[in-house]
């Protein structure tokens, strides 16, 4: 179990990207859902060691985090958002090299947990290809195999389907779902369907701090009732923005679907309509920004 405490983080510049961050992340996929600029990047990379936070407490299991970097990341596979390595040598050969930094010394020994790697992420029959040659999807795969070289327990992963195709990015959601039975694996994205699709447990990140978290069935469950529908003309919706709680709005055959929040029945011809993750999520998000 990944336990954080009140972490805070502020950038030379002042910038105070993470304020009070308090998550206990369990077994299993954990989604961890914002928006550009919400600290997602800041907070992967501050538990995966790369930068200390500026306050607050990080535990894994017994590991003090913050105190023994080191010992972390023995047990941390991270693929960070941009991964940026993808060299004209092999996926066979790049993998081989890895898992020679990662500490296993003995050719037999990488050669096996190399070839398991491979099959295990689908690139076998392409290991002998260089990875220039990949494509994004593969690439991402290939990611993850050097992420589970010494068989991780904690698993980062940074914004993992960002410009996969649907087929590439189910592929790569179901490998992640794979992996997270049996360790804890934290997944950073602003794609509100691959938390949907994946993980028992999130939370979502804004302005630095967390502002929802819980299992995202319970989370649509509190929207019972509380989210109302229209189809209007687009010249239609600034003034349906002032008068209702618009939490999101959606093209639909060149009409403009909107989504309101409202505890009641709003009138306006609005109609209930059960609620999804996105709603929850544009809700939370229209949250601070209305209170601002
Ligand atoms: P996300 O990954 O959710 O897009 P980031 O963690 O990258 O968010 O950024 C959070 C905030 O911190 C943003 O306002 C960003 O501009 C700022 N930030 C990120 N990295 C740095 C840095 N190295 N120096 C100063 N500000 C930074």
């Amino acid at each position: 179990m990944l336990q954080l405490t009140n972490v805070g983080h502020v950038y030379d510049n002042g910038t105070r990207a993470l304020d009070g961050v308090t998550l206990t992340i369990p077994r299993g996929m954990f989604g961890l859902l914002g928006p550009n600029g919400a600290g997602k990047s800041t907070l992967m990379r501050t538990v995966a060691t790369l930068q200390a936070p500026t306050e607050g407490q990080i535990r894994f299991g017994d590991i003090d985090v913050v105190a023994d970097p080191q010992k972390l990341r023995r047990t941390l596979g991270y693929l960070p958002q941009d991964f940026g390595v993808y060299p004209r040598v092999s996926a066979h050969t790049m993998l081989d090299h890895m898992a020679a930094l990662k500490g296993i010394a003995t050719a037999g020994e990488r050669r096996e947990t190399v070839e398991k790697l491979l099959q295990q992420v689908n690139l076998w029959n392409v290991r002998n290809k260089a990875l220039a040659g990949f494509s994004g999807g593969m690439r991402q795969r290939f990611g993850i195999a050097q992420a589970l070289i010494g068989n991780p327990r904690l698993i980062i992963v940074d914004e993992p389907t960002a410009g996969l195709d649907p087929e590439e990015r189910n592929r790569f959601l179901n490998l992640l779902a794979e992996i997270g039975e049996t360790v804890v694996v934290i997944l950073s994205t602003h794609i509100v369907e691959d938390v949907a699709d994946l993980c028992p447990q999130m939370a979502v990140l804004a302005a630095g701090r967390i502002q929802l978290q819980g299992a995202p069935h319970d989370l649509i469950r509190a929207t019972d009732g509380r989210i109302w529908k229209k189809t209007i003309g687009r010249d239609e919706l600034d003034a349906c923005k002032t008068r209702h709680h618009v939490i999101a709005t959606r093209l639909y055959g060149g009409r403009t679907v909107v989504h309101v929040l409202c505890d009641a029945d709003p009138g306006d011809g609005f109609v209930a309509q059960p609620g999804d993750l996105e709603d929850v999520y544009f809700a939370t998000l229209a949250q601070p920004r209305r209170a601002a």
